[in-house]
Formats: C-alpha cells, structure tokens, sequence
C-alpha cells in the first residue's frame, strides 16, 4: 500500500465535476479579481461561520498581519502566543514589528496553557494570538476572561479549525478578528494559495478591506476616516465596486497590502465549503477508528476537550522511538509528518530573544515525541486498519 499523508488526488477527484466547472465559469467570465465569486464566498464563509464579516485575503499569513495592522499593533508591542505552532503565528508578530512573547502548551491538548497567559503579560502586551492547533479549539472562556480584565486583544490563529467549535460555538467568533489559511492540505484548502479574516466590527472590517488592497478608493477612504477619528463625509458612488475598473483605486488613504484572494480560488472554494461539514464529520470518524485500534499499542493518542469539537486537521500521536516507528511506516509505504520538531522559542531566527532550553518543557517534550499519521476524509476502511496493523506491529 501506498498512503499519503493528505491525498488531494482524491478529494479532487470527489468534487470533480463541479470544481471543473466552477473554475472554467471564471476563465470565461475574464473577471479574476474582486469578482461576484469572492463576494459570495465571503458571504458564504461568514455566514458558515456565524459572524458578520468575513474578508478575504491571499494566505493565512497575511491574514494574520493584517489583523495585526488592522488592530494597530506595531513596533514596542507584544503579543503572547503558543510556542508550539507553525512559524507564520510568530512570523506574522514579528512582520509587524512587534515582539511575540511565547508561552508553553497543554501535553494533553498541545493548545496555550491558559495559566500561563497572566505570568506573560507586561505593559507592552497589546494582545493574545490562541491557535487551535491540529483542529482543537484553545479553551477560549478562559483566555477571553484574562483579555478583557487586561484590555487586551484576542486574534484567534484558526488556520487549521475550520468548522471546529468549542462549546457549541465555531471557532473564530470569539477573538475581536479571527484568521484562516486554504493553503490545499489545510482542511479547507483551495488550489494555491488564500486566507480569510472574520470579525464582527464593523470598522475593523473596512480597516482589513482597505489594508487587504493598498488603502485605496472608497473602503480606503472609510478606514481612514475611521482611523483618524473623522466624521467626515465620503463623497464616492456606492454603486462601484473596488476592483480594477475603479477609477478610485488610485487615490489612496493607507499603506496596505496586495493581498487578494482571486476568482479561481474563491470558486473552487465555495464548492469545497459546502463538502467541509462532511469532511470534518468523516476526519472525526477515522480518529474514533485510530483512537480506538491503537488503544493498547502504547503510543498515545490524541485527547479531546470534552467541551470542543476537534476537526483532526491532523492526527497527531506520541512515541517514545519516534525515529524508529516513522522508519518502520515508511517500509510499510504509509506517509507521516512531523509536527513540530522545532517549538518557536528554540528556532534559529528567534535566538535573539534568549530563550533557554527547559524554558517551555512541554513543548520541548513534545518536539521529540509526536508525529501525524494520514489522516483525509477519502481514507478508506482498509487503509485505516492497515496503519493500525503497522503501529501496533511495531
Ligand atoms: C498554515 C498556517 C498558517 C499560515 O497559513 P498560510 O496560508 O500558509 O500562509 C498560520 N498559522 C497556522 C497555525 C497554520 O497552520
């Protein structure tokens, strides 16, 4: 057998004839940018979501940054995030010019240690970036509870939980501006690169519109007077559209962004959003199944919240010979990852801020120890007890 980690061979294969279609639509439309499929896939996501605004943006990394700009978070700043994450959390804090402040995870749920937020906080601290990380939602009571009583912004780094809850409620309603990556092998994923921001203000949304496309022409116009506190009036027609016929485009408000999602992407990805709730339904399938086979096999399995619905972006286990089982499953033809094998405090690029080893034990542990096995809606039932075989076997 030969099992991909995430086989988007076959989840094209499963939306073939509409995604084939959607895509020719707009090569035939000749509109790329800033068309009717962007509108309606904001639309769409925001209201898949439940929150009112939903802005598209290239990739998951600029998402962050502008949410960071948008929040007027900058040089002198801090921002406390987890240390056990994909470098684009610390890499966006750091884009801005501020300075990310990295705290250790949970070794159950390998989320921010919500304990650890009050220790981390200073008189620079404008924020806290949670990330669901592997699609389990952080434990947001209690990190939205310290971000109010320190007047502190919540940017909630989702790029690997959408559609997962906590609480009963999606994850990216309950930060003050929320992000997404569709980089293919998240668990929605388009054919390229593109992110999304959601937030449910009004004028951190014309902030992030104006910020995504060079701060111009009418929404450029908004968040400026915004920004600048002004009443004053904007004098554009509301008939016209910010794309590349509008003449306002090149009167400009703010130093933004490029940073568009485009027609192709937007496309494809509103007939992938209606396919999520399934794939999530199935991932969270094969973990019961994984969960369960390798109950006696002495690695340990992922542990989810009670209180959250985890989405499995990732299937993620532990082993104390991890360098001997991956070697073992790849005899045996089954892919596996890596996640994380560097925790942010102990990458290269970061020795400038001092941390020191034993610093955040847990992620440190964790490091050495955990790996992802395949884990994709079209996984079928004889691949699954396959893996199974070979991790116990080993
Ligand atoms: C993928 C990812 C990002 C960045 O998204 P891109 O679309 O690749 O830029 C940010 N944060 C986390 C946790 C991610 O997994």
């Amino acid at each position: 057998m030969n099992i991909q980690l995430i086989d988007l061979t076959r989840q094209y294969q499963g939306i073939q004839e509409p995604a084939d279609q959607a895509v020719l639509d707009v090569l035939h439309s000749a509109k790329y940018i800033m068309g009717e499929n962007v509108h309606a896939f904001e639309a769409e996501f925001a209201s898949y979501i439940g929150i009112k605004h939903a802005i598209s943006v290239g990739n998951g990394t600029d998402a962050l940054v502008l949410a960071l700009k948008a929040l007027g978070i900058g040089e002198g700043d801090e921002v406390i995030t987890t240390t056990y994450t994909f470098f684009a959390t610390a890499e966006s804090i750091s884009a801005v010019g501020a300075v990310p402040v990295f705290i250790d995870v949970e070794l159950d749920t390998y989320n921010m240690d919500p304990n650890l937020i009050e220790g981390a906080i200073t008189p620079r601290t404008k924020a806290i970036m949670p990330v669901h990380i592997f699609g389990q939602p952080c434990e947001m009571d209690t990190i939205m509870e310290i971000a109010k009583a320190h007047k502190l912004y919540v940017i909630e780094d989702a790029a690997q939980a959408a559609g997962a809850e906590y609480k009963g409620k999606p994850v990216g309603t309950f930060g003050d501006i929320s992000t997404f990556s569709f980089f293919p092998t998240k668990n929605l994923g388009c054919a390229g690169d593109g992110g999304m921001l959601v937030t449910a203000d009004d004028d951190l949304a014309i902030v992030l519109k104006a910020l995504r496309a060079h701060g111009s022409g009418e929404v450029g116009q908004r968040a400026y007077h915004y920004l600048e506190g002004m009443d004053g009036e904007i004098t554009v027609d509301e008939g016209t559209d910010n794309t590349v016929y509008n003449p306002l485009k090149y009167y400009n408000y703010l130093i933004g962004h490029n940073s568009r999602l485009d027609e192709l992407q937007a496309a494809l990805l509103r007939v992938k959003l209606k396919e999520l709730d399934g794939w999530n339904h199935r991932r969270i399938q094969i973990a019961a199944d994984y969960d369960e086979g390798l109950k006696d096999s002495g690695l340990v399995t992922p542990f989810a919240m009670e209180s959250g619905k985890h989405i499995y972006h990732l299937y993620i286990l532990q082993s104390e010979d991890r360098d001997g089982i991956l070697k073992h499953l790849k005899e045996a033809g089954i892919a596996t990852g890596v996640y994380y094998p560097v925790p942010m405090h102990q990458q290269v690029v970061y020795r400038g801020l001092n941390y020191r080893e034993g610093d955040l034990p847990n992620a440190e542990y964790l490091s050495k120890r955990t790996f992802a096995i395949p884990m994709f809606a079209e996984l079928t039932g004889d691949e699954i007890s396959y893996i199974i075989n070979k991790l116990t076997e080993f």
